[in-house]
């Protein structure tokens, strides 16, 4: 099985084409991502209009592309697959779109996947592992812990109530005047700072439900920050240091009541799994290591490529779900809010 996976809910632009291997997994054919990092770097943050008009400009290029490196013609496809939400709706409109014209003038399946779920199976693509498993999302976007029962069978067990972990490290580092996106420049200065300096707050830790908060340990260091200014070389190192040890910790321990939550729930999980771009940062990986060292559990860190926005993701979630017979209909409408689990959030606005 050969599909073409177009992705374009945030800043990323890509299109991908994986065939199924015979005994699971996926083979990644070709992974053409665009990243518009440069386009919204003098703004401090993704703007949606700009985002939305980079797809449009760029999409079609990478899909040719895509086509080209894989060395396959567009008729060889078994179905296109698109990101069809959570996102930007500009960005999603563009590549869903594609995704069904496409799919509608080749007579191919369509397939509308859920960004989320395709961050979740990315560890079936890579590593090919059993259900069940628990995903630890963090990206610019999206900070959850997720029960990965099956295909289309997710339990959302916590997730942040304010900002996205990548979101509080981009706001972090523009207060001490490092660039967008800040989480890698936050790690670096992290390298050199004295971690104890400052004793940031842990928020939310030792609850028994893993959820997640940043904006109390975001005010913290912006109240510190300005009682100090103005700030040295050295500051600011320390400042990056304490904040990624406050997150570290943190990361930890609503990692550990996942992990509880998960046995309650469903049982022994197959590994841990890390997904979304902050899943770069040294200092977390490295003690998620040492967390699933201790408990004797698997840890699976996709490459990096693979962990950020990419279209090999959403071409394997085309796969996964096709295996199932869930295909799509043209009429498909793009959904800004797709959370993995709805009945879940239906409960937590209150209407179910
Ligand atoms: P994504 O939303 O998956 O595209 O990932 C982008 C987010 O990941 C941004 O908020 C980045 O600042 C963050 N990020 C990338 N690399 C790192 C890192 N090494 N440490 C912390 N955050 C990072
Ligand atoms: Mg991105």
């Amino acid at each position: 099985m050969l599909v073409l996976g177009l992705e374009t809910t945030c800043d990323e632009t890509a299109a991908a084409i994986v065939r199924m291997r015979p005994r699971g997994g996926g083979e990644i054919l070709a992974n053409e991502v665009m990243s518009q990092i440069a386009e919204h770097a003098a703004y401090g943050g993704v703007v949606p209009e700009i985002a939305a008009r980079a797809h449009v400009d760029y999409l079609d290029h990478l899909i040719r592309r895509a086509i080209q490196v894989a060395g396959v013609e567009l008729k060889d496809l078994d179905a296109i697959a698109a990101a069809a939400g959570p996102g930007l709706i500009g960005g999603v409109l563009v590549g869903l779109t594609t995704g069904k014209a496409l799919a509608l003038a080749l007579r191919k399946p369509f397939i509308a996947v859920n960004h989320l779920e395709a961050h979740a199976l990315t560890a079936r693509l890579t590593d090919n592992i059993e259900f069940p498993y628990l995903l630890l999302l963090v990206s610019g976007g999206h900070t959850q812990l997720v029960a990965v029962r099956g295909v289309a069978d997710y339990l959302r067990l916590g997730s942040t109530v304010d900002d996205a972990l990548g979101e509080a490290f981009d706001k972090v580092a523009k207060m001490l005047g490092l660039a967008y996106p800040g989480g890698p420049k936050v790690e670096k200065r992290a390298r050199t700072g004295d971690p104890q300096r400052f004793a940031f707050p842990r928020p939310m830790q030792g609850r028994a439900k893993p959820d997640f908060s940043f904006s109390g340990l975001k005010t913290a260091v912006r109240m510190e920050t300005e009682r100090m200014a103005p700030l040295t070389n050295t500051d600011i190192d320390d400042i990056c240091a304490s904040f990624q040890a406050a997150v570290v910790d943190v990361m930890v321990d609503r990692t550990r009541m996942g992990l509880r939550a998960f046995r309650e729930r469903c049982g022994a999980p197959t590994a841990l799994v890390v997904a979304g771009g902050v899943a770069a940062n040294s200092g977390i990986r490295g003690a998620l290591q040492r967390y699933c060292g201790e408990t004797g559990l698997r840890l699976v860190l996709p490459p990096l490529e693979l962990c950020t926005d990419n279209g090999a993701m959403i071409a394997f979630a085309g796969i996964e779900r096709l295996n199932f017979g869930l295909m799509d209909d043209l009429d498909f409408a793009a959904r800004p809010r797709w959370p993995l689990d709805e009945n879940a959030e239906a409960i937590h606005h209150g209407k179910a």
